[in-house]
C-alpha cells in the first residue's frame, strides 16, 4: 500500500458520546466483524473496560475499503481512551494518526473531554473530521449543537456529518469522508526506516508485542532493529497487522501501522515513544518521543494477610504491570501493614481500574491506603525532595530564618491543575461553591451557549483526587463534566496527621491535609476509627497528632465480647460454629500491637464523605 492509499485515524469524543458504537459499525461495514465473531464493543477488550464501558488501553485495527472507482484503501483505526486520567494514552495514540473523527453527542453537546481531546488533536496538527452522533435520539438538538461545534471546535457547518451509530443513519458516509478529507501519512518511502513504538503489551504465548507506526522506510521480518533509546539490538521475528487479531504480513511499509514480535524479554524494554531503526541504516535523529507517563496519585497496596499473601501479591502486581506500564511500582514496608507496594497512578480512575483488576483477574484481597499526590518539600540547604508517601513528609516546617540545620524542612509545594468544568448554567453557583471550598482559584468562565457554561479553575490536585468528581456529579445531577491538566507546583501550607492507637503510631493511616483543616480532619478520623474499632479486651486510645502534639483523641472502654454466652446447655456444635465464625472475622482484621483493627476501619479513614 502506497501512503496515498493509507489513512490512519482515531476517534475522539467525550465519554459516552458513542465512540465504541461507531467503531463497531465501521468494523462491521468493512467486514472485520462478521456475524460470527461479532462481539459488541470489540475494541474494549479488557474485562474492566467492558464492565465500565470505558476504554483504558488503546486498541488498533486495520480495515480494507474499496471505493466506487475501484481503489482499495487501508484504514487503521487507532482507538483512544476517553477519560482524563488517560490523556497520556490519547496523545501517544494520536501520534500514529493523520486524522481524527471528532464526535459530539447531538443532545449533550460539547463537553469537557471533547475540548481536551480536540486540543490534543490540534496540537498534533491532525485533520479534524467533525461528526454529530446519536441523531436518532428524541432529545437531539442538531442546530444548537452544530452551532456549538462551529464556535468551539473551529469547524464549518457544512463539514459536520450527522449520524446515528445505533440505527445506522449516514454511517456509510463516514469512511468516504475519512478517505476524502483525512490526510495521508506524510513519511518518506525511500528514507531509512524510522518506526515509532506507540503501544506494547505482554502476550502469554508470544511475549512482548509492540505496536509500531512506520513513519519512514520499511520494516521486514529478519531485520535487526536498534532502539534509539537503549541502543539495544533486536531481531524481528514476526510482523503483521491487527485485523482484528494478529495477521502475519512479514512486512510493514511507509505509513503503515502494525505489530512486531522481537526478542524483547520484558515489557519494560518496549519503551513507548521510542524510535526503532535498522542496524545497517543509521539515522541522524530519532522521532520526537512523548513525555513519559507521569504518575500523579500514589497509594500503598498491601495484602490483607501480610504473612502468607505477599508473594502472591507480588506476582499479581508484576503481571498487571506487564499490561499497564503506566503504573509506577516500588516496595513499601509499613509497620502496621507489613510488606507491600507503593503504586503510582495517572489518576483516581486509573487507580480504581488497577484495584479492580487486581481483585478480579487474580483474586487477591488487598488494602489500598489513602491516595496522595506528590509533594515537593524544600529544605534549609536549598535541596528539594519529592514526597509520595506521607511517612516521608516532615513533621514540622521551620519558619525561623536563622540557625537552621541543613535538613530542616522549610516549605512545601503541592501539584496544581487547571480544571475545565462544563455544566448547565443553573448549576453554576453550586459548582463555583464546590471549587472554592476545594481551595480553587477562578480563572475564567465562558458561555458555551444559552444555557451552558465552561468554567476554568486552578486547583490543587489533592482536592480533585478526593471525591471531587463524585461531588460535582451529584451537585449537577450528573450534568457537569470535568477535565484537568497538570500545571506545576504552588507553595502551600500542609501538615501531616499521625494516627496513634494505644500510643503506637500507625504509619499506614497518616496523611497530609491543609493546615487550616487539620483540627477538623483529625476529629473526623478519630471519630471514624472509634466507630469502626470494635471494643477490645483492653482499653484502647485513639489519637491524632501533628508532630508530637495530640489534637484529637478518643478512648474505647474495655469489653469482652463472648459470642458463646447465648449458647447455654450442651450444644457443642453450635458453639463451635460460632467460634469458627468469630475466628474468620478475626482474619479480616489487622493487628496493630495488641489491637485488632477491622479492614473497614482502614477503608473508612481512606474514604472522604
Ligand atoms: P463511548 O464511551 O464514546 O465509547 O460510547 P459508547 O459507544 O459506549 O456509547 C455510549 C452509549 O450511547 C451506549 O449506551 C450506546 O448504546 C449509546 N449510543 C451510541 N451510539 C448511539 C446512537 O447513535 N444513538 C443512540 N440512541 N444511542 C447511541
Ligand atoms: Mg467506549
Amino acid at each position: 500500500f502506497p501512503p496515498e492509499l493509507i489513512r490512519n485515524f482515531s476517534i475522539i469524543a467525550h465519554i459516552d458520546h458513542g465512540k465504541s458504537t461507531l467503531a463497531d459499525r465501521l468494523l462491521e461495514e468493512t467486514g472485520v466483524l462478521t456475524g460470527k465473531n461479532n462481539r459488541s464493543q470489540f475494541l474494549d477488550k479488557l474485562k474492566v473496560e467492558q464492565e465500565r464501558g470505558i476504554t483504558v488501553k488503546a486498541q488498533t485495527c486495520a480495515m480494507f475499503y474499496t471505493t466506487d472507482d475501484g481503489k482499495t484503501y487501508l484504514l487503521n483505526l487507532i482507538d483512544t481512551p476517553g477519560h482524563v486520567d488517560f490523556n497520556y494514552e490519547v496523545s501517544r495514540s494520536l501520534a500514529a494518526c493523520s486524522s481524527v473523527l471528532l464526535l459530539v453527542d447531538s443532545s449533550q453537546g460539547v463537553q469537557a473531554q471533547t475540548l481536551a481531546n480536540y486540543y490534543l488533536a490540534i496540537e498534533q496538527d491532525l485533520t479534524i473530521i467533525p461528526i454529530m452522533t446519536k441523531i436518532d435520539q428524541q432529545s437531539s438538538q442538531p442546530d444548537v449543537i452544530s452551532a456549538q461545534m462551529e464556535q468551539l471546535l473551529g469547524v464549518e457547518n457544512k463539514d459536520i456529518l450527522p449520524i446515528s451509530a445505533k440505527t445506522g443513519i449516514n454511517c456509510d458516509q463516514v469512511i468516504p469522508r475519512i478517505i476524502e478529507n483525512g490526510s495521508k501519512p506524510s513519511g518518506l518511502v525511500e528514507a531509512p526506516l524510522k518506526a515509532l513504538l506507540f503501544d506494547s503489551w505482554y502476550d502469554e504465548y508470544f511475549g512482548v508485542i509492540c505496536m509500531v507506526y512506520v513513519v519512514d522506510g520499511q520494516l521486514k521480518i529478519g531485520q535487526t532493529l536498534i532502539s534509539a533509546y537503549t541502543k539495544k539490538a533486536y531481531e524481528i521475528l514476526q510482523v503483521g497487522i491487527m485485523h482484528p487479531e494478529q495477521v502475519v504480513t512479514n512486512a510493514l511499509f511507509t505509513g503503515q501501522v502494525g505489530y512486531i514480535v522481537c526478542n524483547m524479554r520484558t515489557a519494560a524494554e518496549a519503551r513507548v515513544g521510542d524510535t526503532l531503526y535498522r542496524k545497517d541504516q543509521p539515522i541522524d535523529k530519532p522521532l520526537p518521543g512523548f513525555k513519559p507517563a507521569k504518575p500523579m496519585v500514589f497509594a500503598g497496596v498491601f495484602p490483607l494477610d501480610s504473612e502468607n499473601d505477599f508473594d502472591k501479591l507480588k506476582d499479581t502486581i508484576e503481571k498487571l504491570c506487564l499490561t499497564d506500564s503506566s503504573v509506577h511500582i516500588t516496595r513499601e514496608n509499613s509497620g502496621a501493614l507489613g510488606m507491600g507496594f507503593r503504586c503510582g497512578f495517572l489518576g483516581l480512575l486509573h487507580m480504581d481500574v488497577f484495584k479492580q483488576r487486581l481483585e478480579q483477574e487474580f483474586g487477591t484481597e488487598t488494602i489500598i491506603t489513602t491516595p496522595t499526590v506528590v509533594y515537593k518539600v524544600a529544605y534549609a540547604d536549598g535541596k528539594e525532595k519529592l514526597v509520595e508517601n506521607p511517612n516521608e513528609f516532615p513533621d514540622s516546617f521551620m519558619t525561623r530564618k536563622n540557625g537552621l540545620s541543613a535538613n530542616d524542612a522549610v516549605a512545601v509545594y503541592e501539584p496544581i491543575v487547571v480544571a475545565t468544568i462544563v455544566c448547565p448554567e443553573k448549576y453554576f453557583l453550586s459548582v463555583i461553591n464546590l471549587c472554592n471550598e476545594r481551595r480553587g482559584e477562578q480563572k475564567d468562565i465562558v458561555n458555551i451557549d444559552e444555557d451552558r457554561v465552561s468554567i476554568h479553575y486552578i486547583m490543587p490536585l489533592n482536592e480533585i483526587i478526593h471525591d471531587f468528581f463524585d461531588r460535582l456529579k451529584s451537585l449537577t445531577q450528573g450534568y457537569a463534566t470535568l477535565d484537568y491538566e497538570e500545571s506545576g507546583y504552588q507553595q502551600t501550607e500542609m501538615v501531616k496527621l499521625n494516627v496513634m492507637i494505644n500510643k503506637e503510631s500507625v504509619d499506614a493511616l497518616s496523611f497530609i491535609v491543609p493546615k487550616d483543616q487539620s483540627q477538623f480532619k483529625a476529629r473526623e478520623i478519630v471519630e471514624k476509627l472509634r466507630k469502626q474499632i470494635s471494643r477490645q479486651m483492653y482499653e484502647v486510645s485513639i489519637q491524632c497528632a501533628v508532630g508530637v502534639k495530640v489534637i484529637a483523641s478518643e478512648t474505647l472502654k474495655a469489653f469482652r465480647k463472648d459470642v458463646t454466652a447465648k449458647c447455654y446447655g450442651g450444644d457443642i456444635t453450635r458453639k463451635r460454629k460460632l467460634l469458627d465464625k468469630q475466628k474468620e472475622g478475626k482474619k479480616k482484621m489487622k493487628q496493630i500491637g495488641s489491637v485488632h483493627i477491622p479492614q473497614e476501619a482502614f477503608l473508612s479513614v481512606f474514604k472522604v464523605d
